[in-house]
């Protein structure tokens, strides 16, 4: 559960030239309640922010993360450990957890002596035989094999068959398909997708690529200079963006029939490195239907059941505060 996080990186000893990197992000997702939650953005949005807080790599600086009810950053030793056993990651490149001198079945070994997962080789054996089993590969393929001698697709599911053996609540993916072939990443998504179903763990999926998001997420948060803009369900927030800088995201992509894409949103983006104001709307100085109101910070507006908007174009739909964005995803 976050509460209220905001990070905010400052330079030197000074702690000068303040940079927001996420403003105010509240989040609950529920042990009983297994989801894949996309959030997506650009460069700078405050995703990769987000995946470090929630593993524990960087402390908020404002607000709490609750563990099963524990704030993470005052974890004890035993309390840490599990914590890192069950919230786990996959990266985007996947050739950075593997050391070029050792074998995968050496990767696959460190979590089990870490974690004490098998009291035989035989019984280790068996456990990293199942987790490659569940994520596609045939074990006899990869085992015995240096990383050099796996494709790009194979390494990534055996990164996701590491942190499977610690049996996670929570795998953060961190644009887990970017470095992937093409032709791999719809195979690497439907993996994920299985292990939601199977193993029962949520999946935190980032990425800067909404097409992968519809595929694999039942919602999403799209995140601007670390500030939500819009949030739901991922076919209504896909289908009908009602942000304006959503609306920039959908229309950018490259749809591979035109007749699939599902509006047009006449907006022209234009490239800036300020907002003005840091109280003003994130996405003002890009955003076309800019008014004089968006020099205030707008807050979220309820569109419909299921999507949610940080645009005063809504402000004639009720408020929601933070707190409660994630009784809709
Ligand atoms: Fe554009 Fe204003 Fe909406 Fe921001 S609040 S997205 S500047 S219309």
């Amino acid at each position: 559960e976050l509460r209220n996080v905001s990070k905010i990186y400052t330079r030197g000893l000074t702690h000068a030239h303040p940079t927001v990197a996420l403003r105010d992000m509240s989040l609950t997702l529920k042990d009983d309640e297994p989801t894949i939650l996309t959030v997506a953005g650009e460069s700078g949005s405050g995703k990769t922010t987000l995946a470090m807080l929630l593993l524990g790599f960087i402390d908020p600086t404002m607000g709490e993360i609750l563990y099963k009810g524990r704030n993470i950053t005052s974890l004890t030793g035993a309390e840490r450990l599990a914590y890192r056993r069950e919230v786990q990651a996959v990266f985007q490149d996947p050739f950075a957890v593997f050391n070029p001198f050792y074998t995968v079945d050496h990767l696959l070994t460190v979590p089990i002596r870490q974690f004490k997962l098998a009291r035989s080789k035989v019984q280790a054996r068996s456990l990293m035989e199942e987790a490659l089993t569940a994520v596609g590969l045939r074990p006899e393929d990869v085992l015995g094999r240096f990383p050099h001698q796996l494709s790009g697709g194979q390494r990534q599911r055996i990164n996701v068959a590491r942190a499977l053996l610690l049996r996670p609540r929570l795998l953060i993916a961190d644009e887990p398909v970017s470095m992937v072939d093409a032709s791999l990443r719809a195979n690497i998504l439907e993996t994920l997708r299985n292990l939601q179903r199977d193993y029962g763990v949520s999946i935190i999926y980032i990425t800067h690529d909404l097409t992968t998001a519809y595929h694999i997420a039942k919602s999403i948060i799209v995140l601007y200079r670390g500030s939500v803009m819009e949030a739901g369900d991922v076919d209504a927030v896909i289908k009908s963006p009602q942000h304006p800088y959503t609306q920039l995201l959908v229309d950018s992509i490259p749809w591979p029939n035109l007749d699939q894409r599902w509006g047009e949103h006449p907006i022209i983006a234009r490239e800036s490195g300020s907002t003005g104001s840091s109280d003003a709307c994130p996405f003002m100085s890009r955003c076309p239907k800019a008014m004089d109101i968006c020099k205030a910070r707008p807050p979220l507006y309820q569109i419909t059941a299921s999507q949610v908007a940080a645009c005063y174009l809504y402000d004639k739909q009720p408020e929601l505060v933070a707190e409660r964005l994630s009784e809709l995803l």
